[in-house]
């Protein structure tokens, strides 16, 4: 099954495609992570979009067309994946098509996540990671039970985006209605738009995403695992 995740930023597609990892055996492709590992790695490519990422721009169509192009193709993608933060230009999701397309691939579902504005930059500045197992947190909504260490790894390392501050959010809020929210009507058209009720709580959101991939056709790997247990007997 392969899915897009569509939605401003700090509507939760990345806390939710984790999951969806997790429980489908579909692997996350998260751009702007990849494209935060380059810049970590002080790569060329990395170098090359470090300033536009912090200034809360978008890095250009070819580069992240290039990236995911090349990194569908592993093997870890066979079994589906789930888009988070591509495409975020409808010039992506044409490129998107032709490459689908070529590779004898389709898209099963887009999932539009719809929240407030006002809404994602609480959520936006408030959000932590895990360093060392990428685990996410919420100063507000998901906080750490010990202060300063993560529940599932023990970390301590907890690290927070640096175009998560205020100014460059209203940047990158400005670019998803200017460009990314063109592609709204242009996965509608397509058939496969899905928009679902970003406001609710993590839970919340989680059924509903479930819901539309499991209409879809998908099988949660617990699903899967009972089901063999019982034709094994
Ligand atoms: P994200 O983690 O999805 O919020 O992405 C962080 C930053 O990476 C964005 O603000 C952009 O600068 C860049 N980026 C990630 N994905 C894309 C994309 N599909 N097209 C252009 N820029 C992107």
């Amino acid at each position: 099954m392969n899915i897009i995740l569509l939605g401003p930023p700090g509507a939760g597609k990345g806390t939710q495609a984790k999951r969806l990892q997790d429980a489908y055996g579909i692997v996350q492709l998260s751009t702007g992570d990849m494209l935060r590992a380059e810049v970590t790695s002080d790569s060329a490519l990395g170098r090359q979009v470090k300033a536009v990422m912090d200034a809360g721009r978008l890095v250009a169509d070819d580069i992240l067309i290039a990236l995911i192009d090349h990194r569908i193709d592993r093997p870890d993608c066979a079994k589906g994946f789930i888009l988070d933060g591509f495409p975020r230009t409808v010039t992506q999701a044409e490129a998107l098509d032709t490459m689908l397309a070529k590779k004898h691939l389709k898209l099963d579902a887009v999932i539009a996540m719809v929240v407030d504005d006002a809404a994602l930059v609480t959520r936006i500045s408030g959000r932590f990671t895990c360093a060392t197992c990428g685990t996410g947190y919420h100063d507000q909504f998901k906080p750490t039970k010990v202060h300063d260490v993560c529940d599932v790894c023990g970390g301590r390392d907890l690290t927070r985006r640096t175009d998560d501050s205020a100014s460059t959010v209203a940047a990158r809020l400005k670019a998803y209605h200017e460009l990314t929210k063109p592609l709204l009507p242009y996965y509608r058209a397509h058939g496969i738009l899905h928009e679902i009720d970003g406001m609710a709580d993590i839970a919340a959101v989680a059924a509903q995403i479930d819901a539309v991939l499991i209409k879809a056709g998908a099988l949660p790997k617990r699903a899967r695992n009972s089901k063999k247990s019982v034709s094994s007997r």
